[in-house]
């Protein structure tokens, strides 16, 4: 049963290099700054009204980048910020900044869950991606985090990467499952605005992987990973029994979350939904924790629609989908009714199922959510 109410979200904006098709926000640094985990803790202080949280995730950029001094600090402000007295504490890490030593101080200092972003075992693909690790230091930062007593592994990978191959794609997954994580998650490559990658197949350097090798490789990894016992709860996650992702749960069902640090997220379940978001700027974010003890620089209400919308988007990526009677409670709609028609059309184009109280969307409409979801709002 899901009983989580509330997540702790940090940013770590750090990275020892960019990577060739990121846009997330981070900046190049070997170590986290510690003016930056300093402003972290009074934001916390000054958040703490938030309530009790039932998960943290460290998240980047490269949270692995802190050293575990500055991670016990960060989990003894939020035990005593937060009441976190125990759930899962999740790490994203990169291969290249992790050794044994650093990852048994991280799982003292509170550390239970770390997420590997391997993205490739494929050396040529490692370098298209700009990845600053090899296959081997993927290989070994997995092997290190299991020796280091991490009972709960997850393994990033990236699928489409311009001039991979379907064989390619399918060592991949076969190395992931042969270390045996207990999670893991699969993207489609976007190639964003900006980005070096992006303008590398603009400009004819690299070729830009079709639709239909997209929807083949969606495909193959679903295949290959529910073959090997992987259960296929999100649209690009796959876990173990018992071991899905509590934390990413809490953004898919709705639930409530905590962002902290540079250009984070948070959302309450007043009214509609509030979202607000955290200043992008570093001195912006650094002088407004210092004045008021939080950055928030963006505060929307959702209306009614949106959260109609919100919930309708984030409930079809899961495997159990709309729960008809909780949206019912919620927004005192019934979809069967209100949504007859595209239901009726989605059901005939096999895209959906209506079974019991849920909406899903089957193994054929898995590739064409967007359209999905266009046509129930
Ligand atoms: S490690 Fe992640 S956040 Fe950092 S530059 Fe690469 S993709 Fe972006």
């Amino acid at each position: 049963m899901f009983l989580m109410k509330r997540g702790l979200y940090i940013h770590i904006p750090f990275c020892v290099k960019k990577c060739g098709y990121c846009d997330f926000l981070s900046f190049p640094e070997k170590e986290v700054p510690p003016l930056y985990t300093k402003t972290l803790l009074r934001e916390m202080e000054g958040r703490k009204g938030g309530g009790r949280v039932d998960t943290i995730y460290l998240g980047g950029g490269t949270p692995s980048l802190l050293s575990p001094h500055q991670v016990e600090g960060i989990m003894a402000t939020a035990l005593k910020t937060f009441g976190f007295t125990g759930g899962e504490v999740t790490m994203e890490i990169n291969p290249a900044t992790v050794n044994l030593e650093r990852l048994r101080a991280f799982k003292g200092a509170g550390i239970n869950r770390v997420i590997v972003g391997i993205q490739s075992f494929n050396r040529r693909l490692l370098s298209i991606l700009g990845r600053v690790h090899t296959p081997e230091e993927g290989v070994e930062a997995f092997r290190l985090a299991r020796k280091a007593g991490f009972e709960n592994i997850g393994i990033d990978l990236i699928h489409s990467i311009p001039t991979e191959d379907m064989e390619e794609l399918r060592e991949d997954l076969g190395r992931a499952v042969s270390l045996g994580p207990e999670h893991i998650s699969v993207y489609s490559l976007t190639l964003e605005e900006g980005t070096p990658l992006k303008r590398a197949v603009e400009t004819g350097k690299l070729p830009s992987p079709s639709e239909d090798m997209e929807r083949d490789m969606f495909y193959l990894t679903r295949d290959l990973l529910t073959g090997a016992g992987y259960d296929h709860y999100e649209v690009s996650n796959f876990a173990i029994p018992g071991f899905r992702s509590r934390h990413n749960q809490i953004y898919w069902k709705g639930e409530e979350y905590i962002g902290l640090g540079l250009g984070a997220h948070s959302y309450e379940k007043k009214g509609w939904g509030r979202r607000m978001m955290n200043s992008e700027r570093p001195q912006e974010y650094i002088c407004l924790v210092e004045r008021k003890g939080e950055a928030i620089v963006e505060d929307e209400e959702l209306s009614k629609e949106k959260a109609m919308e919100e919930t309708i988007l984030l409930r079809l990526r899961m495997k159990e989908g709309i729960d008809l009677k909780e949206f019912r409670r919620r927004f005192g709609i019934d979809l069967r009714e209100t949504r007859q028609q595209a239901l009726r059309d989605l059901e005939g184009l096999g895209m959906v199922s209506v079974e019991g109280n849920a909406i899903k969307v089957t193994e054929k409409g898995l590739v064409l959510l967007d359209e999905i979801v266009v046509k129930l709002i």
